[in-house]
This record gives structure tokens, sequence and C-alpha cells, in this order.
């Protein structure tokens, strides 16, 4: 493989310019959205970029409009020189580095909207239905700049990529969307930028998330759990053992997020809690074993 150097650019201009040249040279273009900090878990979407496109887009920009919390915005995490670095070993060769207002230029009055369980649970219920909208903004704009043939989420964030698979598909963005699996520590805490923020008491306590998640789809792999609500009191549990409290810890359907009614078909555990104040979220799919769930009941 021949190497990459990576290149920051800070303007839309620049950057259409430069991908409008590498595509006319015949490059497919792979784009990876990122709000920064970035960590293994954005470079695992980076490398498999990388390995399938010639020409690697990497956004690091940080979405105003998808805080609803002013402190949570201002306590984001950001270092970009780390972040250029880490993008360009794992395969990028632009990151795309907008200040504000390249995005969102004086006078952007635009608002794009998923409405429905998709956008409108979970944690669009949490944070409000602004998040969702934030972050369909964003990735529209980001998508429209970019021009990429394929898109990169992680599934860490699975409510997101149903939410950018959604509006790709209504508003018929020409781009395909791509789900990498969520890399994790060895402890099964899920990587996030905002991981950087715990101590490392709420760490440990961090990891009653990923347990949590584990003992319920374990249960309802092995139909142990008889029931939705069997499930979720298994992995609230497991959760208050370790004394965190779950703002949801829900059992849905995989691909619509409607609450599940009966543990079949593909299901989706997602958890969000607060641990020693820094805001968690993760999930687990799981196939329900309706057989094994029947027999025991
Ligand atoms: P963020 O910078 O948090 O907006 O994340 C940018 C992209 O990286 C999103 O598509 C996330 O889902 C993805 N991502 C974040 N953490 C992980 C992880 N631990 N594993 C896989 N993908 C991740």
């Amino acid at each position: 493989m021949t190497e990459r150097i990576v290149q920051s650019i800070r303007t839309v201009p620049e950057l259409r310019v430069e991908v409008a040249a590498r595509r006319a040279a015949g490059a497919t273009v792979g784009f990876v959205p990122t709000m920064g900090a970035l960590h293994a878990g954005h470079a695992a979407l980076i490398e498999r970029a990388a390995r399938e496109h010639d020409l690697v887009v990497v956004s690091i920009f940080v979405n105003p409009s998808q805080f609803n919390q002013i402190s949570d915005l201002a306590q984001y995490p950001r270092n970009e020189t780390g972040d250029v670095q880490l993008a360009g070993d794992a395969g990028a060769d632009i990151c795309f580095v907008p200040d504000v207002e390249a995005i969102y230029p004086e006078g952007f009055a635009t608002n794009v909207q998923v409405r429905g369980p998709l956008a409108e649970t979970l944690e669009g219920s949490e944070r409000g239905v602004g998040h969702f909208d934030g972050v369909a903004t964003v990735v529209t704009v980001l998508l429209n700049i970019v021009g990429a043939d394929v898109a990169y989420f992680g599934a860490k964030d699975a409510q997101q990529v149903l939410v950018v698979k959604r509006f790709v598909e209504d508003l018929q963005i020409p781009v395909q969307i791509v789900t990498v699996d969520t890399v994790r520590n060895d402890d099964g805490l899920a990587l996030s930028s905002r991981n950087a923020r715990l101590t490392a008491e709420s760490c440990d306590q961090a990891l009653a998330i990923p347990a949590a998640l584990k003992v319920t789809a374990d249960a309802i792999s092995d139909g142990s759990a008889t029931s939705v609500e069997s499930g979720r009191a298994i992995g609230i549990e497991r959760l208050r053992a370790a004394g965190v409290e779950a703002e949801y810890f829900a059992i849905t359907d995989a691909s619509t997020l409607e609450p599940a009614d009966e543990l079949t078909g593909t299901l989706l555990i997602a958890c969000a809690a607060t641990v020693g104040g820094v805001r968690l979220i993760d999930n687990l799919t799981v196939s329900a074993n309706r057989e094994a769930a029947t027999a025991r009941c």
C-alpha cells in the first residue's frame, strides 16, 4: 500500500477542489464524520474506509446544534493535533476541520428533521428531538460537501445509524451508509471520547453498563429471560448493584426502535446512564431464540 500523508483542510471550497481533483483521477471516496477526540473506535472506521477507498476524508467538527446542554458542549474534549495524527495513522488522506461558520454560515435557516420512533425514542426522548435534528442537519451538510461514495458510522451509536440511514434514503442522498462494530476496551467498556472524563472509580462503575447489556443479551439468547420486562429487570438489577441508575434501559425492535412486546426477532438492548458526571451510552444487538424462550414459559 502506498503511504498516505494526511492533509488538514479548513474551508469548504478547498475541500471540494481537492476531492474533485482526486475523483477526476479515478479515486473513490470514503468519509468518516467525527466530533474529534479520536480513539481506537474512530480508527476502526477510518481503517475500514482506507481499506475500501482510494481517498479517505475524516471530518472533525464538534456540532453545537446536537448538544442540548451548553455545559456538555463546553466540556466536550478537543485535541486537533492528536486527532489529525491518529486519523493519518489510521489511513485518512484529508482531515476536514471546519469552523462553525463554515458549516453554519450567517443566515443558515435549514433543519433536517426525522420523525417517528427512530428519532423520538431513547436518545431522542432523553436529549430532546432537537438532538437528532442537529445530527441529521450536520450530516446532510457534510455529506453534500464531501460527496463520498460511502460514509462510515459506528454501531456504538446505533440509533444515530438508523436515523442517518432513514434521511439518506428519504432525501435520496447518493451515498451508501456502512455500520462498523463497536470497539471496546478489554474490560468491555465501549470506547468513547467522553471516557477521558471518567475517574478510576467512575470507570469501574461504568463497566456495569456493558455488563448489564451482556447479562440481558445472554438471558434473551439462552431463554432464561421469558419476557421483555424480565430481560430489562436483569439488566437494571446489574446496574443497580453497581450504583448506576439508567436514564433508559430499553429492549426494542432493532430496525424500528419500537419497544419490543416480546422476545422475538432481532432486538436492540440500549442503555444510557450518567456515571461520575459523564453521560454514557451503549447497546448490544441480540437475536432472540423464540423456541428457547417459549420452552421455559
Ligand atoms: P463521535 O466523534 O462520537 O461523533 O463519533 C464519530 C463516529 O465514530 C460515530 O459514527 C460513532 O458511532 C463512531 N464511534 C464512536 N465510538 C465508537 C466505538 N467505540 N466503536 C465504533 N465506533 C465508534
